[in-house]
Order: structure tokens, then sequence, then C-alpha cells
């Protein structure tokens, strides 16, 4: 379960997380959709420890994910207990950040090996599942640039779960791709979700979240203003906000 209570997060005057409360039980998957700048990407952030917040809790199965100190400069907690929040909550971003002098095959045991020190031929057969997973077991000697974009986010995606997390954190994974390269994208996005894996997906994509959510959450400044099951949310919108959101979408 992640618990995100009472979130609020500023940047300098700047408050743009005013008080948001998501949770995401086991096995769920949670969709945050919302205009821009409306802190989306910041709770993801938060949640992975890439932020810090000035008040609230995130708590990973029951375990508090939080930053240490105060004022200026305040540094990540016990450094393992980071390592273990961001090995467990692994993320993949809009960009898919591969690195471009490895192989796809490096790049998704790079992590497994350096980060946890797992064992080289143990990390290589699980990266090679994954990538089969994900359809491109075919282009473990290929290096990043030779794929195509919706093969790079695949690629990301089997990188992310060759760290074996428990829960899958996703920022717009979707909108660097041409339309045909999402479908790739989003079809394993279902088959994760089919699995019965937790994430919380940040998309601009309102066919998948209705696709794959147990329960949708719609942010509007740094607030929620309306959540609920998706065919509910997307049915029948109570809020005139995110009626006027759905229809600038679709
Ligand atoms: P998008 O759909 O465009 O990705 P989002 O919902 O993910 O938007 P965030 O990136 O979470 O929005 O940003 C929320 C607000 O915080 C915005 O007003 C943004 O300008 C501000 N913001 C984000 N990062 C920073 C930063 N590092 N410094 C200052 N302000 C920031
Ligand atoms: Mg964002």
């Amino acid at each position: 379960v992640l618990q995100i209570r009472d979130l609020h997060k500023a940047y300098g005057e700047l408050e743009v997380i005013k008080g948001v409360d998501i949770v995401a039980h086991r096995g769920e998957v949670v969709s945050l959709i919302g205009s821009s700048g409306s802190g989306k990407s910041t709770i993801l952030r938060c949640a992975n420890l890439l932020e810090d917040s000035q008040q609230g809790d995130i708590l990973f199965k029951g375990e508090p994910v939080r930053w240490k100190g105060g004022g200026h400069g305040r540094m990540p907690g016990d450094p393992k207990q980071v390592l273990r929040i961001r090995t467990n909550l692994s993320m993949v971003f809009q960009q898919f950040n591969l690195w471009a002098h490895m192989t796809i095959l490096q790049n998704v045991m790079e992590a497994p090996l350096t980060v946890l020190g797992r064992d080289r031929a143990e990390v290589e057969a699980s990266a090679r599942k994954y990538l089969d997973k994900v359809g491109i077991g075919d282009k473990c000697d290929a290096y990043p640039a030779q794929l195509s974009g919706g093969q790079q986010q695949r690629a990301a995606i089997a990188r992310a779960l060759c760290m074996e997390p428990e829960a899958l954190l996703f920022d717009e994974p979707t909108s660097a791709l041409d339309p045909e390269l999402e479908q790739e994208v989003v079809r394993v996005i279902k088959d994760l979700a089919a699995e019965g894996r937790t994430m919380l997906i940040v998309t601009h994509d309102m066919k998948m979240a209705a696709d794959v959510s147990d329960h949708v959450v719609f942010l509007h400044q740094g607030l929620i203003e309306e959540q609920g099951a998706p065919d509910r949310l997307f049915g029948a919108p109570n809020s005139e906000r995110l009626r006027g959101f759905l229809s600038a979408t679709q």
C-alpha cells in the first residue's frame, strides 16, 4: 500500500500541492489526471523522494517516506531508506533516459547490478525475461538510438521491472510517442495492470486511464477536485472543471 496523506509542497513562495490524499492499495492502479501545472509530476516526485515536501506523510507499506532536516538544503534521510524506497517504487519517466553508450541489455542490468549488488547471471536472466515480456527480447544487443521511441520506452519499463519493485510510478509514459507507438506502451501497461501490479500513473491518455485504472484522481491547482472509479468519473463527472477538462482532451 502506498499512502499519501495531506501532502503539501511549495517551491519557494509558490504552493503547488495544497493537501492531497491518495491511496494505492496493493494490486491497484491509480491514475492521476489534470491540466498542465496541476501538480501531477510533483506528487510522483515526492513519492519517489526526488523532492522534499513541507507537510504531510507518505507511507509505503506503513514506512514513512521522508527527507530529514529542515530549512534549505535538506538532505534525504538514511541513504539505505532512500535506496529501499526507490527500489520498491520504481519510476518510469516521459523521457526514457536510457544510457546511450550501453546496450539495451546493459541498460536494464545496470541498476540491479550496481545499486542492489545482485548476482550477474541472475540479473541477466531476469533482464532478458523482462525484455521478452515487453516484446523487445530481440533488441538486447542494440543501442538505444537504434530503437524506436516506443521500443525505448518499453526498454525503460523493463529496466524498472528488473528492480523487482513492489509498485511502479509512471509519469506520462506515452506522451513523447507518436500515437501508433503509444499503443505498444499502453499494451504493456495493460498487461502489468492485469498482473495485479500496484501502479500510480500520471497520464494525459484518458482512454488508457479508463481502461487500466481502479481509481482515477483529477487534480486541479494542487488539490483533488474529483476522484472515483473510472466508469463513474469519465461517464458522469460532477465537477464543472472536470467536465471542461474532459471535453478539452477528447
Ligand atoms: P504537466 O502536465 O505539464 O507535466 P504537472 O501536473 O506534472 O504538469 P508539475 O510538474 O507537478 O505539474 O508542476 C506543478 C507546479 O509546480 C507548476 O506550476 C510548476 O511550474 C511548478 N514547478 C514544478 N517544478 C518546479 C521547480 N523545480 N521549481 C519551481 N516550480 C516548479
Ligand atoms: Mg508533469
